[in-house]
């Protein structure tokens, strides 16, 4: 929670998670993804330019007497890559100014945010410190992709990552097991399994499917178009996704909505993670309920 900002939870890239947060948006630009809930409830709003700078100040003021300052930063929140690049320059100049040793600034892009912007504005930004975009790819699975409404295709994710390459900007992506569904698991997973040989990100971050309460899937699950994935064969998928993988990047499957939470160096440790979830499977279906339970009330106490 930023006070003036969010009063809940903000969404941030989890390979960013111990960066500075520098609130830009409230919500997602795009907000149609079926599986999402970060524009429930509201609109998607871009906060004040002025507000925002503001409030590098103050943290900048904040750290004046403390022997730890900032230098990784993170623009929150769904896709703040939308905002116009005259925006973002201003704000990256900012972090900037008020903190000189700043390293990189980060943040959560769609893919259509970096097909949108000229070469010659991403080289801008780049040079202005913003060299680590998060994009949430989701699925390798044209199917998957237009069932969730993702709004892009594999195409689209491909040549925005290619064009991140292109320019040196480091990227990191977001995978979701369970996207496919009962009746496109194994699509779903080849096919990401695919893309993602295809693309060089420095970190993976593989999360579970989570069903949030206002989000457009609940319909489709209440009728029973849409099938979930158990938790057998969500470790199932995990095993088919790692069997599959064949690229170096870190291998980060510890999200809370995992039901092993498991990370390595991929290549290297890759047959250890799929001993751990083949281990996992011997448990019974219901000792992997009771763990799911148990993890999800840690999780509504934090
Ligand atoms: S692009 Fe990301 S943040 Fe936006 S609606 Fe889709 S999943 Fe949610």
């Amino acid at each position: 929670m930023i006070k003036g900002f969010y009063d809940r939870y903000m969404y941030s890239p989890m390979p960013e998670m111990h960066n500075e947060m520098i609130p830009v948006t409230d919500g997602c630009s795009y907000g149609k993804c079926l599986f999402c809930d970060l524009n429930v409830g509201k609109s998607f709003k871009v906060f004040n330019l002025e507000d925002i700078k503001e409030y590098i100040r103050k943290r900048a003021k904040f750290y004046e007497d403390k022997r730890f300052v900032p230098s990784k930063f993170t623009l929150l929140e769904g896709n703040a890559l939308c905002l116009k690049t005259d925006s973002l320059v201003e704000i990256l100049k900012e972090i900037r100014k008020n903190f000189p040793k700043m390293k990189y600034v980060s943040t959560f892009a769609r893919a259509d945010d970096v097909l949108r912007k000229s070469k010659k504005d991403l080289k801008l930004l780049k040079s202005l410190g913003l060299d680590r975009v998060c994009v949430g790819i989701e699925s390798g699975d044209e199917r998957v992709l237009s069932y969730q409404q993702k709004g892009v295709t594999v195409e689209d994710q491909y040549n925005a990552l290619k064009l991140l390459e292109e320019l040196g900007i480091s990227y990191s992506v977001y995978i979701m097991l369970g996207l496919g569904g009962k009746k496109y698991s194994k699509e779903h997973i080849l096919n990401t399994a695919r893309f993602l040989n295809r693309v060089n990100p420095f970190e993976i971050v593989v999360v579970n499917l989570v069903i949030f309460s206002g989000a457009g899937l609940v319909e489709r699950i209440r009728t029973g178009e849409f099938e979930r994935i158990t938790l057998r064969q969500q470790i199932e998928e995990e095993i088919m996704l790692l069997e599959n993988l064949d690229i170096r990047t870190i291998y980060n499957g510890t999200h809370k909505t995992k039901v092993v939470p498991i990370t390595t160096l991929i290549p290297d440790r890759k047959e250890d993670l799929v001993k751990i979830l083949k281990e996992n499977l011997k448990k019974t279906d219901k000792e992997l309920l009771e763990e799911e339970r148990k993890k999800w009330k840690i999780w509504d106490k934090e």
